[in-house]
């Protein structure tokens, strides 16, 4: 008997946990793995936020806070705005969760009706399709080609729309791709989706501080397009906060008080602490933090070095990432060769296959809607990155 639901029947494991939860089980069985698969800053979180965390504990600001968060932060979120994007948010139209992923989770689960569609320009972060699929939503991929830097133009935007269309969702800077759009290029997208009435955008930001091409740009910066779209964002990535859980969205109060009853039913506010340190992040100025600005310069650093690795391997295809801490290659050149054991048919073997054989993880592209590439995440050490490409070169070599 089928004990478990339909819905998550259809569910798949998130490709990048899954890949982060083998090499764990490599690790534990005393492999050497070089975990280049899971997004998240190798750095720790900052002192002065670990401080508020702690000072919030010592004065027992332990109890439940409103679904939508601690009116001090939404406050500090809609300043943020202000100061940073030029956005004009009030903090009712802020709503704080546990992690961008729930916040994202609130608005399609909030929006989407069965059937109604949910366009990704891919490649997309893994769980954009999973969620619509909790929705019952369709999803409507957008291809986009390495060539053009994976963006998608206006006019595909244009033909992807249907009158079922409900959600554009994309991230820039990109997870997977690293690509950023630039104000021009999200003034041709938002023109385009401006002209249906039904269409909301969802913004994903997450990135916004690990971006090498300059001034960050949202979306909801034109104002013919701003009560169309949900901006999400969130402490995990530019200030090492991942455990903390902490996201956050700013939205039209229907749709703002719509996530704050989803979420009320289903977790309620996210944790207090948590808030409180997010409080101190958010409202400290990232520009005069200098672990943080060591954390930016890192990952720079990091790219540069990675892309001269690649251009060492044979048949390896990359763009130059403006943003995330991700390189997305295209691989599909190994496609059909064999170490004499394994063929190589997609990028999925090619990935098990150097998890196996020299114990690096990445993410295959599949799980990101291409699947000619991998994704490799470079929030590591540069002595790691060397040994991993190191590995990899060697292993590769192996294919004929
Ligand atoms: N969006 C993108 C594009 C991401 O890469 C991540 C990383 N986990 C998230 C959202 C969610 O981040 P979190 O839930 O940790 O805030
Ligand atoms: N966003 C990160 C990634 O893409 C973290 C893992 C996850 O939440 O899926 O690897």
């Amino acid at each position: 008997m089928n004990i478990l639901s339909d819905r998550v029947n259809n569910l798949s494991e998130s490709a990048t946990l899954e890949m982060t939860r083998l090499s764990r089980k490599l690790k534990a069985q005393g492999y050497d793995v070089i975990n280049l698969s899971i997004g998240e800053p190798d750095f720790n979180t900052p002192n002065y936020i670990k401080e508020a965390a702690k000072t919030a504990i010592d004065e027992n600001h332990t109890h439940y806070t409103p679904v939508s968060g601690l009116i001090e932060l939404r406050k500090a979120i809609a300043n943020k705005f202000k100061k940073e994007n030029n956005l004009d948010y009030n903090y009712e139209q802020i709503v704080i969760s546990n992690g961008a992923k729930q916040s994202i989770a609130n608005v399609i689960l909030s929006l989407v009706n069965p059937g109604e569609e949910v366009i990704l320009p891919s490649p997309y972060w893994v769980s954009y399709p999973e969620i619509t699929k909790l929705a019952q939503g369709k999803i409507v991929e957008i291809p986009t080609t390495i060539e053009n830097d994976f963006k998608v133009t206006p006019e595909q935007v244009e033909k992807a729309i249907t009158n079922k269309t409900k959600i554009f969702l994309f991230s820039s800077p990109c997870n997977p791709t690293g690509s950023f759009y630039s104000k021009d290029e999200l003034k041709k997208i938002a023109e385009v989706i401006s002209k249906h009435k039904n269409i909301f955008i969802i913004s994903d930001e997450i990135y916004e501080y690990i971006n090498f091409a300059g001034k960050h740009e949202s979306i909801a910066q034109f104002d013919f397009i701003k009560d169309k779209v949900i901006t999400v964002n969130g402490v995990s990535k530019g200030f090492a906060m991942t455990g903390w859980r902490i996201g956050y969205l700013a939205a039209p109060v229907e749709i703002a008080e719509a996530c704050d009853t989803l979420q009320g039913q289903i977790t309620s506010g996210a944790s207090s602490i948590s808030q409180l340190a997010a409080l101190t992040a958010i409202s400290s100025n990232t520009d005069t933090s200098n672990e943080l600005k060591e954390m930016q310069k890192a990952f720079k650093e990091r790219r540069d070095f990675l892309i001269e690795l690649l251009k060492n391997i044979q048949g390896i295809k990359i763009n130059i990432p403006a943003g995330a801490f991700y390189i997305f290659p295209d691989i599909s050149y190994y496609f059909g060769k064999s170490d004499g054991k394994t063929i190589i048919k997609n990028s999925t073997d090619l990935c098990l296959y150097l998890l196996n054989e020299v114990q690096v993880a990445m993410v295959t592209g599949s799980a990101f809607g291409n699947p000619n590439c991998i994704r490799i995440s470079y929030a590591t050490s540069k002595a790691q990155l060397e040994k991993a490409i190191k590995r990899i070169k060697e292993a590769l070599e192996k294919l004929i």
